[in-house]
């Protein structure tokens, strides 16, 4: 498969842009015509330029309010062509992009336009280039990829053929598979892009919102399996406009739409069964069984502190690895690692961010064919050296820079704890009826929310679910949970738009996103609550309107509200069940523990009680604006 992207997708100046390009391992580029008009060099210079890069110039775009036109504007149209041509031809460039016109005088007649594509042909068969004609989603008599199909068909010229869009037939809602009828000859470039479902005009929609597929809400995998059908194996290229992406970082960006183009051609491979289009063998999606473990790169009184937390919430000391200072600690299947080396990656995850999460262990059935997916996926891999003893564990960098470990039952890796660790002799303490972890809450820049999302839905088997607000005090935050099918791992995504939240604090002292709660299930919040509380342990304390409010929304009976309000327990319901939750007090720099009982089929995290939450975090907090260190 040749992989392409269009210049206008990353952020940068066009050299910028190359670089993050060629790195993450495109192998051509559609040039707009902007990037390269602002570049200094001549269009030969620029044409080495990107071929030195080891890109092709896989298209040259745009060309606007072409055909339709009579008298003097029919034959200005064609001198601006004739003046593209020659442009491409210094270039090296031998695709152009014509989309359909929106030209005011533009007449119409699908004869007409293709009578107007016929003659352009000629002039390109005369320079050896060739003409791609879209239907632009808005264009103003052509806006749908069968109509342009027709003018290409009828123009009847070698040098002229179609250039689908998934955004132009998906926001149009035309169905994709009207594709399969067309010749595959005859498609010369095939351009995707996602987007979420918003009401919105089109052209506005698509300039400022498309984005990489499979971070929107569009039929791209079945536009692209119709495409597939056909037998075209050109170019599969992305062409996003986003507000959000224009201020990005561009080798980022280019990792997300790398990221994104091949997992959308695995899925591809698997799901059609005849296609030309040569896609790597990778290992399909990965279920994830669960959380195995927490790691939190701590020291000093942080670890101190960390340790009584844990005490009090019915953890017990179950051992100490075999020759590094850390420790586990263990209650059900949970399992939280305190490392308090002084070198090493956690040594460093501590010294730039504090006390952190800086390791997660998934449980899934498969490592190796995880952390080869993952890296097919353009992934990092991450490798510390080995000590005796010590199993090797794949692990990659997940989004944030902390580092994620992928566990098996059948390579032995699941041994780990007994392998590594020793047995401590205070593993006897009575639980508080923690059985595992519900959800782990990860806090990023809301400008970040897409590639983390696509992280998790493109390596792992897991689902997004819809977006919600979440209304912090001092701002908003977009709150979205990724889970696996079973619900048997749970992450959910909480996007800052500003500092001032709690969120968006935390992201400023943490210095980037990274894990910032951890949720416990437990199957009796009343009476794990009630342990908890007698050994030491101190909830985040809700106010008395928040339980008055809670009786007047759901009716809870007396001595039920009372028993909440004693032990500070949040509740929400909805039509598939119940929802309880308690929280620890903030501690080192906005990390927190929760608690969760979920009765029925609730599926929530218990949304509407967030805004109280937060308040309750933040009159703990220190005082807006003072740093810690
Ligand atoms: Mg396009
Ligand atoms: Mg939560």
């Amino acid at each position: 498969m040749k992989t392409s992207i269009a210049t206008v997708s990353i952020s940068g100046n066009l050299r910028e842009k190359l670089d993050a390009i060629a790195k993450v391992g495109f192998d051509g580029i559609e040039i707009f015509e902007q990037d390269f008009i602002a570049d200094t060099g001549t269009p030969r210079e620029i044409g080495n330029m990107i071929r030195d890069h080891g890109l092709e110039i896989t298209l040259f775009q745009p060309f606007r309010d072409f055909e339709g036109l009579t008298g003097d504007a029919r034959k200005r149209a064609f001198d601006r062509a004739r003046y593209k041509f020659d442009t491409m031809v210094e270039l090296g460039a031998d695709l152009i992009l014509v989309c359909s016109s929106t030209h005011p005088d533009a007449l119409g007649g699908i004869d007409r336009a293709a009578d107007d594509f016929r003659d352009l042909g000629q002039i390109a068969a005369e320079r050896g280039v060739r003409v791609g004609y879209e239907a632009l989603a808005w264009g103003r008599h052509v806006n749908d990829h069968r109509d342009a199909w027709e003018i290409v068909r009828r123009s009847d010229h070698p040098n002229i053929g179609l250039i689908l869009d998934s955004f132009h037939t998906l926001a149009r809602k035309i169905d994709p598979n009207t594709i399969r009828r067309i010749p595959s000859d005859k498609i010369f470039f095939v351009q995707l892009a996602d987007a979420p479902l918003i009401d919105m005009d089109l052209l506005y929609w698509s300039r400022h919102f498309r984005n990489m597929p499979g971070e929107g809400d569009l039929a791209v995998n079945e536009f692209m399996r119709s495409v597939a059908a056909t037998g075209y194996d050109g170019p599969i290229s992305l062409e996003i406009f986003n507000d959000q992406f224009r201020g990005g970082h561009p080798e980022g960006l280019a990792r997300d739409g790398y990221r994104s183009l091949v997992a959308l051609m695995d899925d591809v491979r698997r799901t059609e069964p005849d296609v030309r289009i040569k896609t790597p063998e990778i290992p399909a999606r990965i279920a994830v069984e669960g959380v195995e473990f927490i790691e939190f790169a701590t020291n000093g009184e942080d670890a101190y502190a960390l340790a009584q937390l844990l005490k009090s919430m019915g953890f017990a000391h179950a051992g100490d690895h075999i020759s590094k200072k850390v420790a586990l600690w263990q209650q059900g299947d949970i399992r939280i690692i305190l490392n308090q080396e002084t070198t090493g990656f956690a040594s460093s995850a501590y010294i730039t961010h504090g006390t952190t999460i800086c390791d997660v262990g998934l449980k899934l059935d498969n490592a190796k064919a995880t952390a080869a997916r993952a890296s097919a996926l353009g992934a990092t891999t991450f490798e510390q050296p080995v000590g005796p003893g010590e199993l090797n564990i794949p692990a990659i960098r997940s989004v944030g820079g902390s580092v994620m470990h992928f566990i098996d039952d059948e390579s032995g890796l699941s041994d780990v704890w007994s392998v590594e660790f020793t047995r401590s002799v205070s593993d006897a303490v009575a639980g508080a009826g923690l059985g595992k972890i519900d959800h782990v809450a990860e806090t990023m820049n809301y400008d970040e929310m897409l590639s983390w999302s696509l992280f998790y839905t493109s390596i792992f088997d897991m689902q997004r679910t819809p977006m919600v607000d979440v209304i912090d005090p001092d701002g908003l935050v977009r709150s979205q949970a990724i889970k696996s099918r079973t619900g048997a791992a749970r992450i959910t995504l909480n996007g800052a738009e500003t500092h001032r939240t709690l969120a968006g604090s935390f992201l400023a002292e943490s210095f980037g996103g990274a894990v910032q709660h951890v949720a416990f299930a437990t199957d009796d919040i009343f009476e794990t609550a009630r342990i908890m509380s007698e050994n030491g342990f101190e909830p985040l304390p809700m106010t008395g309107n928040y339980y008055t409010d809670l009786q007047a929304r759901f009716g809870i009976d007396a001595d039920r509200l009372n028993m909440m309000r004693d032990l500070n327990i949040l509740y929400d319901e909805d039509a598939s069940g119940a929802f309880y939750q308690f929280y620890s007090k903030p501690f080192a720099g906005g990390l927190f523990f929760e608690i969760v009982q979920r009765a029925g089929e609730y599926d929530g995290y218990g949304a509407p009680n967030a805004p109280f939450r937060i308040a309750a975090q933040k009159r703990l907090m220190r005082p807006k604006g003072m740093p810690r260190r």
